[in-house]
């Protein structure tokens, strides 16, 4: 009875994460969604505690359990909430590291309990051929492999996320040295001849067995760090999403492991949606996987901005200057970006936004696909502050727009609308498709400074005759804007 009930919980626990992943999908319904899939995971969690039984015998040990789980759900909520939006990549790895470590933790348990199974139960029988054959009851070579596959990608996800998190907090510098692609290689192969060896050797030597698996364990570890460390800090978004889809692929070995339904399927969502993440985030800076792996992007500037090509000069606009060319426009389109993010300046965005629409002016946000340091990061930023969806507008719409388009206000953005991705084949972001700001009448640019943005080389968009400067930090300048516009 207690195992259809909990066959009908995984189902349950199943159809909800599908669900909420779909719902993940829209602006709209993503808070929901990630409500229903959080309840079908406490469903199942609680479901597994409660009516999994174990050689018929419920679990006993609910103090462990419920320790752990009281621990990691305090920290688990307390981080959340006070993490700030533009740390929420830092997080994400952070979390991701300890579900990469959980499957790596569960493969050690797992292996430990099959050496006990041979050591203590057979311990008698020395026949090698017997012990194989009894061993066909407990565990199979499949087994040792799904166990293998779990440790090896859960420790490496583990250790690559704990680095990623490092380069984003500032705490972990880039390091690399010539040949580390031939060691990171060296070691794969390494980590893959051993399990070979293992699982050939696997019933009969158990005490070699059981070095050779630690070995295994502290190699992934190394290569996870070696993998993540040559990566430039500024591709960590990419590697995370990446390193996430290692981590679902490990929860699914896990799911094999345990004839866990839910496991499974949680696992191989996670695993499709990063790999798929992974791959539109490539696609939306028009890079290759394997630049973004081996490439080293952000470290330095490159180009013909940074080949000292003269840039020419900038103009500023004042504050009420902007404000007249603002209030007096048919159409405005806003283009949001990291610094926007940064200077948590989206309520104010949202306010000039209203206060233009009651003077007459159309007014419309762009949304570049990685505008921000995550996916969606705009979309989430912008709903935070109320902004209808209607008003954002995608990139290809956006552009269609700007002939159209009176003044566009970039707010914080720099990259997702520099022009050297069209023009300049020398830059690292050749190709990149970007907002065409330039095609609008007027462009106001606010950011703090000359400086550049993630990818490190200058905008030829600021040197441009019908573009305005108006330094500052957004919020403040938002502000000020409001009460400017007011007077107009
Ligand atoms: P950028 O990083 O190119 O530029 C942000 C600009 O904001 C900076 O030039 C900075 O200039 C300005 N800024 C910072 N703080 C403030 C502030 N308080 N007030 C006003 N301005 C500020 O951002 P974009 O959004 O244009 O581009 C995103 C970049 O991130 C792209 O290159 C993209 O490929 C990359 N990326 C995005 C991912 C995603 O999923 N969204 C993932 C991985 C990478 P200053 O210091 O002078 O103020």
């Amino acid at each position: 009875m207690g195992s259809s009930i909990l066959s009908i919980i995984y189902l349950i626990g199943s159809v909800t994460f599908i669900l909420g992943l779909k719902m993940l999908s829209k602006p709209d319904t993503a808070r929901k969604g990630n409500l229903v899939a959080a309840a079908g995971m406490s469903l199942a969690i609680l479901g597994t505690i409660f009516l999994y039984r174990v050689n018929d015998a419920p679990l006993h040990n609910y103090g462990w359990i419920f320790a752990g789980l009281a621990i990691g759900g305090v920290i688990g909520v307390l981080s959340a909430k006070k993490v700030k939006m533009t740390a929420m990549p830092e997080m994400v790895s952070m979390f991701n590291g300890m579900g990469g470590a959980c499957a790596a933790l569960i493969s050690i348990v797992e292996f430990d309990h099959i050496i006990k199974l041979i050591k203590n139960l057979y311990a008698p029988v020395t026949d090698d051929h017997l012990v194989l054959q009894l061993l066909e009851t407990t565990a199979s070579r499949g087994i040792v492999v799904i166990i293998l596959l779990s440790l090896i990608i859960g420790a490496v996800s583990c250790a690559g996320s704990i680095i990623a998190w490092g380069k984003l907090t500032g705490k972990v510098k880039d390091f690399s040295f010539g040949g580390q692609h031939f060691l990171n290689l060296g070691v794969l192969a390494l980590l893959i001849g051993l399990s070979v060896w293992l699982t050939v050797i696997f019933p009969t030597a158990p005490a070699t067995g059981s070095i050779i698996f630690y070995v295994i364990f502290l190699l992934a570890l190394f290569y996870g760090v070696l993998f993540v460390l040559p990566i430039g800090g500024a591709d960590m978004p990419v590697v995370i999403s990446l390193l996430n889809s290692f981590t679902g692929v490990a929860a699914a070995c896990g799911g094999f492991l345990y004839s866990n339904p839910v496991m499974l399927t949680g696992g191989i969502l996670v695993g499709s949606a990063g790999t798929i993440l992974t791959i539109l985030m490539c696609k939306a800076m028009n890079r290759s996987l394997k630049n973004v792996l081996i490439g080293s992007f952000g470290g330095g500037a490159t180009g013909a901005a940074a080949a000292g090509k003269e840039q020419g000069s900038y103009k500023e606009i004042s504050l009420n200057d902007a404000a007249v060319v603002l209030a007096y426009a048919n159409k405005v389109i806003i283009v949001p970006g990291y610094g926007l993010a940064v200077a948590q300046a989206q309520h104010a965005c949202h306010e000039l936004e209203k206060q233009l629409e009651d003077k007459g002016v159309e007014v419309k946000y762009a949304i570049h696909p990685v505008a921000g340091r995550m996916p969606g990061h705009m979309n989430v930023l912008l709903a935070e502050a109320d902004v209808p969806y209607e008003k954002l507008l995608e990139m290809e719409d956006a552009n269609a727009e700007f002939p159209t388009t009176d003044a566009v206000l970039i707010l914080g953005a720099n990259d997702v609308v520099n022009p050297a991705a069209k023009n300049d084949p020398a830059s690292p972001i050749y190709g990149m498709p970007i907002l065409e700001v330039e095609n609008a009448k007027v462009v106001i640019v606010n950011k703090r400074s000359m400086k550049p943005g993630y990818a490190g080389i200058e905008n030829d968009l600021f040197f441009q005759p019908k573009t305005s400067m108006l330094f500052g930090d957004a919020k403040k300048v938002l502000q000020d804007l409001l009460g400017a516009i007011k007077e107009v």
